[in-house]
């Protein structure tokens, strides 16, 4: 699969926000730990709001869907990660086309410059135990895997792949940035949560498309 039609893209949002949903009992026992412990509230109830947006509208136009999802996280969410997550979705918006399609090349600059724009806003940079160390290797591998005309579905596996080793490589760093840096070395052996929460959108994104890709395949071969 080359392309997103927006309704699928419709459909991967929302698989991204039931995956937030449904992972918050262990994002909020991970912020326990090394934060203040209301990540996983935090994203719930952002996502849950989400996930009425998109079950009640219906999208024609890509880059206004993009823009929604991040300002609808902005709006229900607060906090540090209500920015966060806003400008993930929304920072790239410049780069996502007008119009009912999307391929990977765009969703990956998409997300590169959403990764640059949370670096800049909230003056962190991977390597400081926070959702970037997820999302940065994440948008690296989408990139690698553009460069190498990969499908949809094979570019965001390997884009979950990247951001899992990100979260697992979170475990070994000191928080520097955000409220878990009072915990200072408490941190040290626990992954981060807004890490985790990156992962879970993009095994969310890999997912949804696998499934659009079978669902594909499947349909071509019924006409063969
Ligand atoms: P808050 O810090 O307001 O309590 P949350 O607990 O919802 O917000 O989110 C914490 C997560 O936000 C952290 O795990 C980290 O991944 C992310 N985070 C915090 N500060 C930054 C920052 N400056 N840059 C990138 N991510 C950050
Ligand atoms: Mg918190």
């Amino acid at each position: 699969m080359k392309q997103l039609k927006i309704s699928q893209l419709q459909r991967i949002f929302r698989r991204v926000a039931e995956t937030i949903i449904e992972n918050e009992p262990y994002l909020t026992e991970i912020d326990n730990i090394i934060g203040d412990g209301d990540h996983g509230t935090g994203m719930k109830r952002g996502f849950t709001a989400l996930w009425k947006m998109l079950d009640r509208k219906v999208y024609t136009d890509v880059n206004c869907l993009c823009g929604e999802v991040g300002m609808e996280l902005l709006k229900s969410m607060g906090g540090a990660s209500g920015v966060i997550f806003c400008t993930l979705f929304f920072g790239g918006l410049d780069d996502i086309p007008h119009g009912e399609q999307v391929n990977l090349d765009q969703l990956a600059k998409y997300f590169e410059v959403g990764e640059a724009a949370i670096e800049k806003r909230g003056k962190a940079k991977p390597g400081q135990k926070t959702m970037l160390d997820a999302l940065y290797p994440a948008v690296l591998s989408l990139k690698k895997a553009a460069a190498q005309h990969k499908d949809l579905g094979a570019a965001f596996g390997m884009a979950y792949e990247a951001a899992l080793e990100g979260v697992e490589a979170s475990k070994n760093m000191q928080s520097r940035v955000g409220r878990s840096k009072n915990f200072q070395e408490a941190t040290i052996g626990y992954p981060d949560p807004g890490a985790i929460s990156t992962s879970l959108i993009f095994k969310a994104f890999a997912q949804e498309i696998r499934l659009l890709e079978e669902m594909e395949e499947g349909h071509e071969k019924d006409y063969k």
